[in-house]
């Protein structure tokens, strides 16, 4: 009695994405995103997702005579979630389908596939982002992207065990042997998905930090899998590099720069996954309100509930809206906004994933706390996107650089932001507060005012008023410091209808 029914088997296109796919030039993909919703919340996707995280990867560093094989055992389950991703072009739809809105469609599809298993997304996300980086040299271009497309996976190989976000202190060395070869010493601290067919690796070579391509085979040498608190689907290793053959990307001593353009893509998806996550908890949430009674009523009906659902709703939709707007400044090629938006965003999106998917399990009680709930999973997956690819004080220290050294980013920026000017008293205020400087001392908090006033003009342009009044009254107005304290005059149950309908 009174409990509920699996979330499963239903439509996950809400409103927000909807209406946002058709904003920002990706109207077409509606009903593909759709169709990748539908079968990601299958029950078939599902059993597969729970499948391949209880299944573990195993690494066989050797066959039976002793020989290195260096290979990694998957579950079928693994292959049926990365197969779907594929042959949705979630890993390359912009390269090979250069239309506009193709860089929006595929975010689309990747806040639906996120929801099948989050660890597949990583191999997907890398190959997407390596395309523009391998673009700096045109004949690696020509040998590789067509390979990506075709559904080969790339991976990067930057961390190194004395510094992560400190790429400067990677000591791999890269040694000439000519014609743009060279052989990598060294070792990798983390190297996510060891069967990617390249890896883009940074190591020292005589002109300094450079980028590489590398093919894995000899000399590659994985040497254990990481233990890992969530994406226990995913393989991430450690890998030794005893003379692996690797060719120069860009110039010798510009390794950073010519794989920023990799990181910035893996940057967007980390917003992307994080606002998957946030869509998943609420949705979830509002799911078991609706099929849980407590003290004579549902839940969905008691008002402190529908504050947390509101709440929890009101941070998706403003995720959601952030994803995908960022998402069209990569189709447009609006390079200053997309840099400066994309940092801002990651910080932000990234650090609310974890609370929110935290608060949401709460809504289910007990029933959250179990593993066969997806709850437990969700939680556990939260704060990789946080740590991946810029943790939050590099990502904060990063706006503040950006600040002094790309005015271009800024201005674009604030000029996206003041296109609500007018809409909402709260946000005008706002937005005259703005931080046009930054210390470490105040970096984050000068980021996290940034992303809200980037969010809430979003919301007033475009969401219904019981969405954007809310949002700018409780986070730039009187809202509580936890999820479920929307100020008093919010239309909670508008908010909670829109975000999940009651069929
Ligand atoms: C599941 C998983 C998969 C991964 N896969 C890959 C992969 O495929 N390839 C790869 O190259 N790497 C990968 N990584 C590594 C990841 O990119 C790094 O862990 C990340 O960049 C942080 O580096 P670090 O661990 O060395 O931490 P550190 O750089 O030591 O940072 C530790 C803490 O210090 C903070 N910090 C750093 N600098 C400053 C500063 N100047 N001021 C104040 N605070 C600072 C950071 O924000 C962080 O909180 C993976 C990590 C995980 C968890």
């Amino acid at each position: 009695m009174n409990q509920s029914v699996p979330f499963e088997d239903v439509d996950f296109l809400d409103p927000a994405l909807q209406e946002a796919l058709e904003r920002e030039g990706a109207g077409w993909a509606i009903e593909r995103v759709r169709e990748a919703g539908l079968v990601a919340m299958s029950a078939e996707a599902q059993a597969h997702g729970r499948r391949a995280e209880r299944n573990e990867p195993r690494l066989l560093t050797h066959d039976r005579f002793g020989a290195r094989i260096d290979q990694v055992e998957l579950d079928p389950s693994w292959h049926w979630l990365l197969d779907g991703a594929v042959s949705r072009g979630i890993h390359a739809l912009p390269w090979a389908d250069p239309q506009p809105g193709a860089h929006v469609a595929r975010a689309g599809l990747e806040l639906m596939w996120t929801q099948a298993n989050a660890g597949v997304m990583c191999p997907i996300s890398m190959t997407y982002s390596a395309v523009p980086a391998l673009r700096v040299d045109p004949v690696i271009a020509a040998e590789w992207e067509p390979r990506l497309i075709a559904g080969e996976l790339a991976g990067m190989a930057m961390t190194e065990k004395q510094g992560g976000s400190d790429v400067r202190a990677n000591i791999t060395e890269a040694r000439p042997v000519g014609d743009g070869w060279y052989e990598l010493h060294g070792h990798k601290w983390f190297c996510s998905y060891p069967p990617c067919t390249i890896f883009l690796v940074l190591a020292q070579a005589p002109g300094g930090l450079s980028c590489f391509v590398v093919e894995r085979g000899a000399g590659m040498e994985f040497q254990r899998l990481k233990d890992k608190l969530g994406t226990r689907s995913l393989p991430s290793s450690e890998v030794e590099f005893r003379g692996a053959a690797a060719r120069l990307l860009g110039e010798e001593g510009r390794g950073v720069a010519t794989i920023i353009e990799m990181v910035t893509h893996t940057r967007l998806d980390c917003v992307i996954g994080s606002t998957a996550s946030m869509r998943r908890g609420v949705a979830e949430a509002i799911w078991h309100a609706r099929h849980r009674s407590a003290f004579g009523a549902l839940l969905v009906d008691q008002p402190a509930m529908i504050n947390v659902l509101a709440d929890l709703a009101l941070e998706s939709e403003a995720a959601t809206v952030t994803a995908l707007r960022l998402a069209r400044a990569y189709d447009s090629g609006d390079t200053a906004f997309r840099r400066f938006g994309t940092a801002i965003a990651k910080y932000w999106i990234c650090k609310r994933a974890t609370p929110h998917a935290a608060e949401a399990l709460e809504c289910l009680g007990g029933n959250g706390y179990v593993e066969e709930s997806p709850m437990p999973r969700l939680l556990r997956d939260a704060p990789l996107n946080g740590i991946w690819e810029g943790s939050g004080n590099v990502i904060a220290l990063d706006v503040l650089r950006a600040l002094a050294r790309e005015p271009d980013g800024l201005a674009a920026f604030v000029a996206e932001c003041e296109l609500a000017r007018g809409g909402n008293a709260l946000l005008d205020a706002h937005l005259d507060r703005l931080p046009r400087t930054l210390d470490p001392w105040t970096a984050r908090r000068g980021v996290e005012e940034l992303a809200l006033a980037f969010q809430a003009s979003l919301l007033v342009r475009h969401a219904p008023a019981p969405v954007s009044d809310a949002f700018c009254a409780a986070r730039l107005g009187e809202g509580g410091r936890v999820f479920g304290t929307l100020p008093s005059g919010v239309d909670g149950a508008a908010i909670v209808t829109r975000t999940l309908a009651d069929r």
